[in-house]
Order: structure tokens, then C-alpha cells, then sequence
């Protein structure tokens, strides 16, 4: 059923590129990287953006461009500077991948131009460089996510089963290249993604007000929010001890994550108990904290302990481990969970 909806849909699409045009330039979020648009800019913004939502991104946007202006200041930043500014904002990786790329772009003559050219660059997959290339540079390049999905899988009332996200993208992206806009690739894949943004939301879509209603085959059958059918996904439940460990001056036991640990490299959180106190005292558990991380979902109870010689001499033993007191810790760069559970915890233990 749906591929003939789709080939009906191609059929009209200089009428879609016109309404979704129309629509785009009349009611498009003010947003300050659409204000001031340059490549520097909007890398970032795609960088930020990516599973974060817009609001909480707008506030780092500004501090970080008014910190590093261009791929020169960026390339030229500390690493823990760069890793400060991201802080609270999760997916650490992508700060390490945005302060990377600056330093190869400054060793090109210019930033690529299309997406075959960024998706060499550090942190760019295939979205990003479709984003980046069409909105900074017009390469005519379909931007496929998660709100793209849900909007062509609407119009064209496709009701496959997807078994993840990552199936989607690749079962619409014929349909999504053939819809593109070659004239303005840009604003055609910002208005496609504000729509699915802002509009067509995956409970409750506002079919009402939507400017691309008389394209869609799911509204017209009723079943736009059974549309995208994705699998759940599996939560993978994780149960962490945590000590909250204060010096007699008051500084605070952190460990810093080395290596390469997908979402916490370079990040200071509260330690686990493993290898340090290997038999915890549930009189001594002070929070019992929740967070998720992707699918995953984090329990962390937190345990305050006396500082004992065993409990030094274990922490001399491990180079991540250290002291951080109150000064040290506003510098340092937590994750944000941690960074506001220890400032709840400091508070209670002062
Ligand atoms: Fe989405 Fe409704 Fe618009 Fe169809 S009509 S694209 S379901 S908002």
C-alpha cells in the first residue's frame, strides 16, 4: 500500500515543496543558530542537538560561541575547558568529537562542502553530514531522523514493523532522496525536521494544523499514531554503589574516567564501592539515586563512610582516584547527575 502512496506523493511533490516551503518560512522556531548562520554555527548546533532537546541546548549554544566564535578558537581551546562548557549536557563523546573536528577542519583549506566530505571528519555520521552539507552548503543531500521518519512514514501511511531506529532510516531513505528539494536542500530538511518537531509529534500529531495534511495517507485512514511501527527497545537494568567520602579538610573522594569509556571519558563522578569497600553497611546508604543513559537504566545508591587507613591505602593504589576539595570541585567537570546529587550531598553533610 505504501509505495504506491509514495509514488503519489513524488508525483505532487512540487506542490509538498511549495505548502512545507510556505509553512517553514512562516512559523519556523527562532532558534540563534537560524538567527546568525554560518558552517561554524551550525555544526555546533547539530553537534548539541543530537539527542538533547532544542530548549536545553540554546543556553549552551550561546555560551559556547561566544567562547569559541569559529573552528579556530574551538581548535585552538583547552580539552578540559571544552569538556566544562558541555557539562550537564550529556554524551560527552560528541564534545570530544566537536573539539576534534575543529582541529581537522583547521588543517584543510576550507571545511567540506558536501556530506561525502563531512562524514569523514570526526562525531559526522550520516545525519549530521546530510545536515550540515544541505543547510550550510545546499548540497542536495536528504537529512534522515527520528522526526523525518515519523513524517514520511505518515504521509506515505507505511505500516512496517522497523526492528530500531537505525531500520527506519534506512527503509525511508530512497523516498526521502527522492523528495528532496535540489534548490533549497537546506530549508527543505530544517522544515521537514520542525515539522515532525513541532507538528507531527509521535502522541497526539496536530493533523489540524498541519500544512501537508492533504499528502498524508495516515491521517486519512486515522492512523497516524500507530505509525512508525519500531520494536521496543530492551532496557538493560543497572544496579551501581557509590561512596560519598569526605577528608577531615572537607574535600570530597571522585574518580575520574580514563580510557575510552563510550559516555564518560574525562568525567569526574562519585566512586563505586567495588575494590574499594568491598562490604557496604545499608545504615550508612544516604540516596538512592535514578538516571538513564540511552536504553539503559541506572539505581545508584550512595553510601557515606568514614575515611579509614584500608580505604587510603586502596585509593593510593588507583591513579583515577583523588581528593577534589569544594574550590577543586566547581572547576572539575562532572557528570550532570553527579554534579547536582554531590551539591545536594555537600549541602546535607556541611
Ligand atoms: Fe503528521 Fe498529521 Fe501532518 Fe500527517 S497530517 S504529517 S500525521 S501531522
Amino acid at each position: 500500500m505504501f509505495r504506491s502512496e509514495a509514488e503519489s506523493l513524488i508525483e505532487r511533490v512540487p506542490d509538498f515543496h511549495r505548502v512545507l516551503h510556505a509553512w517553514y518560512d512562516a512559523y519556523h522556531r527562532q532558534l540563534p543558530w537560524r538567527e546568525v548562520t554560518s558552517p561554524y554555527r551550525t555544526t555546533v548546533s547539530e553537534f548539541m542537538c543530537q539527542q538533547t532537546q532544542v530548549d536545553t541546548v540554546i543556553p549552551y549554544f550561546n555560551r559556547w560561541v561566544a567562547a569559541w566564535p569559529d573552528f579556530r578558537a574551538l581548535a585552538e581551546a583547552d580539552e578540559a575547558a571544552v569538556m566544562k562548557a558541555w557539562e550537564g549536557l550529556g554524551y560527552y563523546r560528541r564534545a570530544r568529537n566537536l573539539h576534534a573536528l575543529a582541529r581537522e577542519v583547521l588543517l584543510m583549506e576550507a571545511p567540506p562542502r558536501t556530506a561525502d566530505g563531512w562524514i569523514e571528519l570526526p562525531g559526522v555520521g550520516a545525519y549530521t553530514a546530510a545536515a550540515i552539507a544541505s543547510i550550510a552548503y545546499g548540497d542536495p543531500v536528504a537529512v534522515v531522523d527520528g522526526n523525518v521518519v515519523r513524517v514520511l512514514t505518515r504521509l506515505t501511511g507505511d505500516t512496517r514493523t522497523f526492528k530500531d531506529n537505525g531500520a527506519a532510516v534506512k527503509a525511508v531513505d530512497a523516498l526521502a532522496t527522492a523528495l528532496i528539494d535540489p534548490v533549497f536542500p537546506g530549508d527543505y530538511n530544517q522544515a521537514l525536521m520542525e515539522l515532525g518537531a513541532t507538528v507531527c509529534f509521535r502522541k497526539k500529531p496536530l493533523c489540524a494544523l498541519c500544512p501537508v495534511r492533504e499528502f498524508c495517507a495516515a491521517d486519512a485512514r486515522k492512523s497516524a499514531e500507530a505509525i512508525p511501527r519500531l520494536l521496543p527497545k530492551a532496557v538493560e537494568h543497572i544496579a551501581l554503589n557509590r561512596l560519598f567520602v569526605r577528608d577531615a579538610a572537607g574535600a570530597l573522594l571522585l574518580r575520574r574516567y580514563a580510557g575510552d569509556a563510550v559516555t564518560l571519558s574525562g568525567l569526574c563522578e562519585l566512586p563505586e564501592a567495588t575494590d574499594l569497600v568491598p562490604l557496604l553497611d545499608e545504615a550508612d546508604r544516604i540516596a538512592v539515586k535514578k538516571r538513564a543513559i540511552t536504553t539503559r537504566r541506572y539505581t545508584e545508591s550512595i553510601y557515606a563512610i568514614p575515611v579509614t587507613p584500608e580505604l587510603l591505602r586502596r585509593v593510593r593504589r588507583d591513579k583515577n582516584l583523588f581528593w577534589a576539595s569544594p574550590a577543586e570541585l566547581a572547576t572539575l567537570t562532572l557528570s550532570g547527575p553527579h554534579r547536582k546529587w554531590v551539591g545536594e550531598l555537600m549541602e546535607r553533610s556541611a
